[in-house]
């Protein structure tokens, strides 16, 4: 994959404007898919690249949350966890994944060869808060998966028996018919694609070679992880076909959204509110942390909407850099009710200011003293 810095716009690989539906990206990503698939560019090395970078396009892109992380944040948004860039190992990684959009062109999954295949990969989810993110963690997480079968050790057949080589394919899994000018590869449909034949079949997993597990999994979720972020735990994965080795398992992270602080990249955002007084006056005023809080001074003159930037008390950057900043938005606070002498106050500022202010009115228990006291100027005396 080519670094960070020279990642080409996902839409200029897919070919498709900003606005593209999911629609016009997914035939895109077809179109450009099929056009790169390496076995339409034998002996030409850069399809292959060419071929990954589509998927991984197609991978965020495709993805309401991660489109929107895209568009916001780049690449940067959506580069994955420790291991960064694209979860795929090799081509037939992007077909576990995204096979079904091309059935009937490959012939839907890639079991190509019968024999031990590699497990399909998983996905979970797990849902951290953001104390938990900034602060890294171990934490369970329990999956089912498909394990190798123990009384057949995967093969499918009863143990003393042995699998037969499927004539109708030959033992390759897959059969080929010619369709005009394309040669389309399906699976076998007399062994699904296995290449052998099982007679005897395993009485423990009525030959399929696995069976389902629950594990219980460590999960190392790392300091600084955004929401989003994929983890991969290599080789924790769906058991292979007939013995073959696990696919991964991919974790994807979610960070829950915190009362106070909105996260931007490595900085934190948070907004603290202040009164005219201070604003005008300067003072120190408490800001909340992600651990308990702090005072921060701000100086005599300080503007609505202005920024502070508390250096360091950001979240820790993920690849090792520096951590980031809380940048902290002061709000002007208007009091709701006003006693009176804080409204007497007010008023001599406005008389002092030369402002404007609308006139004081009385309550309608103020007016009835009045009325009983025999004070019966107009309502607006002061
Ligand atoms: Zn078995
Ligand atoms: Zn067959």
């Amino acid at each position: 994959m080519p670094s960070m810095a020279g990642q080409r716009d996902y839409y200029e690989v897919l070919g498709v404007a900003k606005s593209a539906s999911f629609e016009e990206i997914k035939k895109a990503y077809k179109k450009a898919a099929l056009a790169n698939h390496p076995d339409k560019n034998p002996g030409d090395d850069t399809a292959v690249e060419r071929f990954k970078e589509c998927a991984a396009a197609y991978e965020v892109l495709s993805d309401e949350d991660k489109r929107a992380r895209y568009d916001r944040y780049g690449h940067a948004g959506v580069q994955g966890g420790a291991g960064g860039g694209s979860p795929f190992g090799d081509v037939n990684d992007i077909f576990s994944q995204f096979g079904d959009i091309f059935e009937g062109f490959f012939g839907g999954n890639q079991r190509s060869r019968g024999g031990p295949q590699r497990g399909s990969h998983l996905r979970a989810a797990m849902t951290i808060d953001l104390v938990t993110a900034s602060k890294g963690a171990d934490r369970e997480l329990r999956i089912q998966r498909k394990k190798s079968c123990e009384k057949c050790k995967g093969t499918g057949a009863e143990p003393g028996s042995t699998p037969h080589r499927c004539d109708y394919c030959g033992g390759r899994g897959q059969v080929v018919q010619s369709q005009g000018f394309f040669r389309v590869q399906t699976t076998c449909p007399a062994c699904s694609g296995s290449g052998s034949i099982i007679r005897n079949k395993c009485t423990e997993c009525r030959g399929t070679g696995r069976e389902n597990e629950e594990v219980v999994l460590q999960v190392r979720i790392p300091a600084g992880i955004d929401n989003g972020v994929q983890l991969c735990l290599r080789g924790e994965g769906e058991a292979g076909a007939g013995g073959g080795p696990r696919g991964d398992l991919y974790v994807e992270v979610q960070v829950k959204e915190h009362p106070l602080f909105k996260r931007e990249g490595i900085h934190l955002v948070c907004t603290v509110p202040i009164s005219y007084t201070q604003a005008a006056l300067g003072g120190e005023i408490e800001v909340p942390l992600l651990s308990g809080s702090d005072t921060l001074e701000i100086p005599a003159g300080t503007q609505p909407g202005e920024i502070f930037r508390v250096k360091g008390e950001g979240m820790p950057d993920l690849r090792g850099g520096r951590r980031g900043d809380l940048h902290v938005q002061v709000e002007l606070q208007v009091p709701r009710k006003l006693d009176a002498e804080h409204e007497e106050l007010l008023r001599k500022l406005a008389e002092y200011e030369n402002t404007n202010v609308a006139p004081h009115h009385k309550s309608w228990l103020d007016k009835l003293r009045d009325f009983i006291s025999g004070d019966h100027d107009d309502e607006e005396d002061e």
